[in-house]
């Protein structure tokens, strides 16, 4: 049978790095068994449900790469077919109303927890057959097995066995005849034909009542692997607090896809030691069975490494395009400076996020404000003067068509010797007063990227705030 797993998202937030692991280890094992992969929104939940939040998990998804072979499907657009099989299950004798009411319900709970048992319905409407309660709107319970036990065969965890008497007759479908999450997945899970349950362990008791659900629809189980939860940095369960965990809170912060995928297989699962996946890598070691059963830390340090390692040695052009993005959110218009590729080729040992490339590099587009003020105290006082006087005239006798990082460099080494100074001593004030900050790529390069007109105008404007500051 060829292999079929599933993303499930409930679409009440944005896509969580959790999330993204569930699916990317999903993703991969079905493209690793030349399977399909099956993107499900479980929107049910409408009080909860918005399409904003379908619209961040797309975003997610299509950001990360995580193709879907099929999909996305809706769960509110299938609300016919839970009414089937709820009908279905009804006939059959696998599930009846229950009229018990709110109160009737709390009373239940209050009476057994002061008998120090575990709450559970009591199975008061299971033989029920009399005519139907007035005045109560029934939900419909399924019908458990009441002996015997659920084997459910883990992937990750080995057998988990639950006796079927600690399960009670779970509600399907409400009042409102809405039918309810356990229901709903097992129907698809069923329909869609799905092999491999990759989901979060916060799901694990849901498990053995799906398995019985299928059971009574004579369909047969998925294999099920539960995915250990992910902890911040305090062993807390990971949540806002410890910083991002949106998905596309990471590209925003300048992360690379490559990045934060290899950051998520490793999260739970090894090769060894190594640490740096390519994808095809992934797809081709990957294996659910190998995931660790114990959960796993975040560490924002190592996806940082990750994403220096990718934004150092990933292909330029593909650096570019990610980077493109970050240059619009910055508003920096680019038909006015050098191509990205450059300027890619110019950050990439130096920049730890596409984002701090990006705002970096403004002052390759456009008039810098102001100078950084450290640095212009510092750097562009008297003593520099003659110097920047020196690299100006210098790279004023470089014809146009002949500037370059090497003619760049040529003036700057000159400027050193005839001024007696250390090439850093020259380096420093030029940097400042071409890019208004202490720090840039190398200065030929710098000054390739910007251009010999550009060069000329900011010495010269250096030079006239020096002049004016020092009358
Ligand atoms: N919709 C569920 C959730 O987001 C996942 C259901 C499943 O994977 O079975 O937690």
């Amino acid at each position: 049978m060829s292999v079929r797993t599933r993303f499930a998202p409930s679409p009440t937030g944005y896509l969580h790095v959790g999330g993204a692991r569930t699916a990317l280890f999903s993703w991969l094992y079905a493209r690793k068994s030349q399977g399909k992969f099956i993107l499900r929104i479980e929107d049910t939940d409408r009080e909860r449900s918005t399409q904003e939040s379908i619209d961040a998990i797309l975003d997610g998804m299509a950001w990360l790469g995580l193709q879907y072979d099929e999909g996305p499907f809706y769960q509110t657009q299938r609300m016919e077919r839970y009414r089937e099989v709820i009908q279905k299950l009804l006939d059959d004798g696998n599930a009846y109303y229950c009229y018990c009411t709110r109160e009737e319900l709390d009373e239940l709970r209050q009476q057994q927890l002061a008998n120090k048992q575990k709450p559970r319905y009591d199975g008061r409407y299971r033989d029920h057959d009399g005519p139907p309660r007035a005045g109560v709107d029934p939900v419909i319970r399924f019908r458990n097995p009441l002996e015997g036990e659920v084997v459910v065969h883990d992937l990750i965890r080995g057998n988990i066995v639950i006796q079927n008497s600690e399960l009670d007759d779970l509600i399907i479908a409400r009042s409102d005849g809405t039918p309810t999450y356990n229901l709903t997945v097992v129907v698809d899970d069923m329909d869609m034909g799905i092999t491999h349950v990759i989901r979060g362990d916060d799901h694990i008791n849901n498990t053995p009542r799906q398995i019985n659900i299928l059971r009574a629809l004579g369909a047969e189980s998925p294999q099920y692997a539960h995915v250990p939860m992910i902890l911040g940095s305090d062993g807390k369960r990971l949540s806002k607090r410890h910083g991002a965990v949106g998905v596309m809170q990471y590209r925003d912060d300048g992360f690379l896809p490559e990045a934060l995928l290899n950051y998520l297989v490793r999260l739970g699962w090894s090769y060894g030691d190594q640490e740096v996946f390519t994808l095809d890598e992934m797809i081709e070691l990957f294996d659910i069975k190998d995931v660790n059963f114990s959960a796993s830390t975040f560490n924002t340090e190592k996806l940082s490494w990750l994403n220096q390692h990718y934004i150092k040695t990933l292909d330029a052009n593909h650096i570019a395009e990610h980077l493109h993005w970050h240059m619009q959110q910055c508003g920096i218009a680019l038909d006015n400076g050098p191509p990205l590729i450059d300027l890619v080729e110019a950050y990439r040992e130096r920049a730890k996020t596409l984002k701090e490339m990006a705002s970096s590099s403004r002052f390759f587009y456009e008039e810098f404000e102001d100078y950084d003020e450290k640095a212009a105290r510092k750097n562009l006082k008297p003593a520099s003067l003659d110097v920047l006087i020196a690299l100006r005239d210098g790279f004023a006798a470089v014809a146009g068509p002949d500037w370059s990082g090497a003619a760049a460099h040529d003036v700057v080494t000159r400027a050193a010797e005839e001024n007696d100074l250390k090439l850093g001593k020259v380096a420093q004030p030029l940097r400042v007063a071409v890019s208004g900050t202490a720090v840039s790529p190398p200065i030929d390069i710098t000054l390739q990227l910007l251009g010999r007109e550009r060069t000329l105008a900011r010495i010269d404007r250096a030079i006239a705030k020096i002049t004016q500051d020092n009358p």
